[in-house]
């Protein structure tokens, strides 16, 4: 159990409090280009997250001093909404926004093909909306769908998901509940079709065949995201050609 947390038990008769099994991602809705004024844009369910990521770019950057001559400069907003959470939260960002914000944009940054846009910002809003832990890898998943979106060229999606330790078991994809007392939570961020991670991140401990196991578990889990990323791009343009289809 991390720290000052008041244990209670996590898992009763080999289930999760909410009936999941160990490897069992939540229930995930995905829907693509959601907002009208953004490039691209995406809402992502993650069990009860609810976020949505919206995409601008690529677009002249100010300021100019702040221009890379030769890519684009990507940047990354991770916002909570104040009622997102069950006490109200303060608005605006904090350190955690800020953490979250950097470690996110360097689990896109690898995908995203700056070099063809030099001068440029493609900026990257995340909201989160409703919280129940996870919310930086809803966020990721969801900001990767809204960047194809946008139509930024990109090498591949990224997928996120993050495992964790709870009453000594390793399982996937905490709930905030499991997440307060918990003992471990790892997210991870890959882009599953080359097996290349890109955050990796732990709050709590885990031996190292727990870490090598819990690795595993998510790893597996973000190739299932990845499929589903894939089908909701793949459903939003086929529906669009069909309706062109029908018009013609
Ligand atoms: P993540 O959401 O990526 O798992 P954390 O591990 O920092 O990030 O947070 C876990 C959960 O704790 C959040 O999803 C949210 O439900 C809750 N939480 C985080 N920050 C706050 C806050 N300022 N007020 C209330 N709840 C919070």
């Amino acid at each position: 159990m991390k720290e000052g947390k008041e244990e209670i038990e996590l898992i009763k008769e080999g289930k999760r409090l909410d009936g999941r099994g160990f490897d069992e991602l939540r229930p995930i809705k995905i829907e693509v280009g959601v907002l009208k004024r953004a490039d691209g844009s995406c809402y992502f369910e993650l069990g009860d997250n609810k976020v949505i990521a919206a995409v601008y770019g690529p677009r002249e950057m100010h300021p100019r001093h702040a221009q890379d001559a030769k890519m684009a400069v990507v940047k990354f907003r991770y916002n909570m909404a104040p009622f997102s959470v069950d006490d109200r939260k303060r608005p605006g960002p904090d350190r955690r926004s800020v953490e979250i914000s950097k470690v996110s944009r360097e689990a896109l940054d690898p995908v995203i093909m700056r070099e063809y846009y030099p001068k440029t910002a493609i900026d990257v809003y995340v909201e989160i909306l409703q919280s129940d832990a996870g919310t930086r890898t809803a966020g990721i998943n969801a900001a990767s769908i809204a960047l194809a979106d946008a139509g930024i060229p990109m090498k591949d999606l990224v997928s996120s998901v993050a495992v964790g330790k709870i009453d000594g078991e390793i399982v996937l994809d905490l709930n905030a509940i499991e997440d307060n007392h918990g003992e471990a939570d790892m997210p991870v961020a890959m882009v599953a079709r080359t097996n290349t991670i890109t955050l990796l991140q732990m709050d709590g401990r885990l031996e190292r065949e727990e870490f090598e196991r819990g690795l595993k578990l998510a790893m597996g889990a973000c190739h299932q995201i990845y499929e589903l990323q894939r089908a909701a791009l793949i459903d939003r343009y086929s529906e669009s050609v069909d309706v062109g289809e029908g018009e013609a």
